[in-house]
């Protein structure tokens, strides 16, 4: 009876939620299909809407349509990872539509390009430059918060004037769920690029989802940044038929052998064939994680209506044994590692938001929580 009361509080409060932006109570990472770029955005449960990078100059209505899509008013806040215009192509474009409401984060400086300075025009009195390791915070009246943490920018102390390794590094934590976003950073030193993810890998520490560096390009995802991460999920941000070889076959393996699984927004150039037991080219990749302090799974989405569920790793220490990744463990094992069989959701919004299962498996406390949380930010809304 306790029970049934609290699912229909539930409802009742889960609606006055879905009214606010476009929260649905998680997490949300949209990792957008916009070609050969990068374009992400992040929806943290109480509806703050924040743009990671958002896609490729004379190729904005990839992006725009996918914001329409999700019937967003307003951008609160733009990271921008670096000045390359498969990154900051759509500013314009996308603030016209989707008015910025609080900063636009970036590396600072400048960089000598037309699409730079629409930038700059765009984003306006916005423009900010991030400091490293500040912290912003979203939901900050939450119990569970939303914290996007800047771990790296400007090349991390290394003298380089490389564009991609000066990339803006952003980890997203959310309970003992972690993100890294961080444009196309660096691993390998060739040309005028250093290798900046060998020194930040360790600040970073395990990963849920890692957006791959540089589009897998090999000079990214070097296995010093893979043995301090483990990343459980990568996404790779490419275009079909690209002309730089991404996602490249060495960047793809290095993957592998760390038992990534890997999502693909495309295809991309064909250098490299995806490995069914690895690789998914999944088109549109949604991320979804509810705050759980006992057992948080997450859950990404994709091309025909297709889900696969992740348990988070939470900040579990690397060693063989332990519910982190092993490097020789067997991948079958890990499959039945990551596997988590959650109670089937039902179609609807509310099954969507899976708080029937909370229930069912007993975690009232959370439930609890959750109205708690819910019922704060009603008052605030
Ligand atoms: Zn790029």
């Amino acid at each position: 009876m306790t029970l049934g009361r609290t699912g229909i509080l539930l409802i009742v409060l889960l609606k006055a939620t879905l009214a606010f932006g476009q929260g649905n109570g998680k997490l949300q990472l949209h990792f957008v299909d916009v070609g050969q770029g990068d374009g992400a955005v992040l929806i943290s449960p109480r509806g703050e809407v924040v743009l990671f990078d958002h896609g490729v100059l004379n190729g904005c209505g990839l992006v725009l349509s996918y914001l329409e899509r999700l019937a967003l008013t307003r951008i609160d806040y733009l990271i921008s990872s670096h000045y390359h215009a498969d990154h900051i192509g759509c500013t314009e474009e996308v603030l016209r539509q989707f008015p910025l409401v609080k900063e636009a984060f970036d590396r600072g400086g400048a960089y000598s390009s037309a699409t730079f300075n629409r930038y700059v025009a765009a984003v306006d009195s916005h423009r900010t430059t991030a400091t490293a390791n500040g912290t912003l915070t979203l939901d900050a009246t939450s119990a569970d918060p939303v914290q996007i943490t800047f771990v790296a920018l400007n090349g991390d102390g290394l003298t380089t004037q490389d564009e991609n390794s000066l990339s803006l590094a952003s980890v997203v934590r959310y309970g003992q769920f972690t993100a890294e976003i961080s444009g196309d950073l660096t691993g390998t030193v060739v040309g005028a690029a250093v290798d900046v993810e060998t020194q930040v890998g360790p600040r970073v520490g395990p990963l849920d989802v890692y957006k791959v560096h540089h589009h897998c390009s090999k000079y990214s995802t070097n296995d010093n940044w893979l043995l301090a991460t483990t990343p459980t999920v990568a996404i790779v941000s490419a275009g079909n038929g690209n002309s730089y070889g991404h996602p490249a076959p060495d960047c793809l393996t290095r993957l592998h052998t760390a038992n990534a699984k890997t999502y693909w927004t495309e295809f991309g150039s064909g250098a490299a064939e995806p490995d069914p037991a690895f690789d998914m080219v999944a088109g549109d990749i949604l991320i979804e994680t509810l705050a759980d302090p006992v057992v948080q799974t997450f859950t990404v989405s994709y091309t025909g209506g297709l889900s696969d569920t992740y348990r988070v790793r939470g900040q579990i220490p690397v060693v063989p044994g332990a519910d982190g990744p092993a490097h020789d463990e067997p991948r079958e094992q890990v499959e039945r590692r990551r596997a988590v069989q959650l109670p089937a959701a039902a179609d609807d919004e509310l099954g969507r938001v899976a708080h029937p299962a909370l229930i069912r498996t007993g975690r009232l406390k959370s439930a609890i929580q959750w109205i708690a949380n819910v019922w704060a930010h009603r008052r605030l809304a």
